[in-house]
């Protein structure tokens, strides 16, 4: 099963994305985590990225397309993945569709997450991560997922760990502004690869508005 899982940043992409790689038993292939992966070990790619994304710029494609296309071919992604967070622009998109048609693989479902800019970015600021499960959802804003208290401190809503932070690029208001520029960017960026998706493959578009479960509920129905 190859799944690609689009939505703008603050949407739940990461949080539905885990349901979805539970769902079907695949690797979960985030860009950012990658990334994020690379740059707490101090790698090379690590430094170079994290320019990048400290400023809410994407990373190169040149470093990034070669990257996620040799994940593709690691022996994890045999009985398929869910890739989330990349493409990230129409150029990605090109060169993934490219890739695919070449080796002759088949996407089976392209899912988008659609939200409005304002609610997202609300979403994003108070979003905390848990450091045991950084797909336990928690957010300050959200009153379903809302982290509880104790003794002064907030505990993930999920396992009550009370290592919860906001990722440093989250309490940027310019950086989210950035990020969003990108994704809603329909003449080269992210929506401008759903939307060349959508001219070669059928998309399945779920409300990203409502709760958790609710969206949830909603892909689980379309993703037949
Ligand atoms: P995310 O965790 O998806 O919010 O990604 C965090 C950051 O990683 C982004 O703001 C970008 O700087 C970088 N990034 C993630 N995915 C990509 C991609 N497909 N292409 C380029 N940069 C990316």
């Amino acid at each position: 099963m190859n799944i690609l899982i689009f939505g703008p940043n603050g949407s739940g992409k990461g949080t539905q994305g885990a349901i979805v790689q539970k769902k079907y038993g695949v690797p979960h292939i985030e860009t950012g985590v990658i990334f994020r992966q690379n740059i707490s070990k101090k790698t090379p790619l690590g430094e170079k990225a994290k320019t990048f994304i400290d400023r809410g710029e994407l990373v190169p494609d040149d470093i990034t397309i070669p990257m996620i296309l040799n994940r593709l071919k690691e022996d994890d992604c045999k009985k398929g993945w869910l890739l989330d967070g990349f493409p990230r622009n129409l150029a990605q998109a090109e060169a993934l569709w490219a890739a695919l048609q070449k080796e002759n693989i088949k996407l089976d479902f392209v899912i988008e997450i659609d939200l409005d800019r304002e609610t997202a970015k609300k979403r994003i600021m108070g979003r905390r991560l848990c450091k045991m499960d950084n797909n336990h959802p928690n957010n300050i804003f959200i009153d379903a997922i809302k982290p509880h208290e104790h003794d002064g401190n907030i505990i993930c809503s999920v396992c009550g760990c009370e290592d919860l932070s906001a990722r440093d690029d989250d309490q940027d208001a310019s950086a989210i502004d950035k990020r969003h520029g990108i994704y809603y960017d329909t003449k080269t960026g992210t929506l401008a690869g759903v939307n060349y998706f959508k001219e070669r493959t059928k998309v399945i578009i779920v409300d990203g508005s409502t709760g958790v479960k609710e969206v949830a509920e909603e892909l689980m129905k379309k993703l037949i």
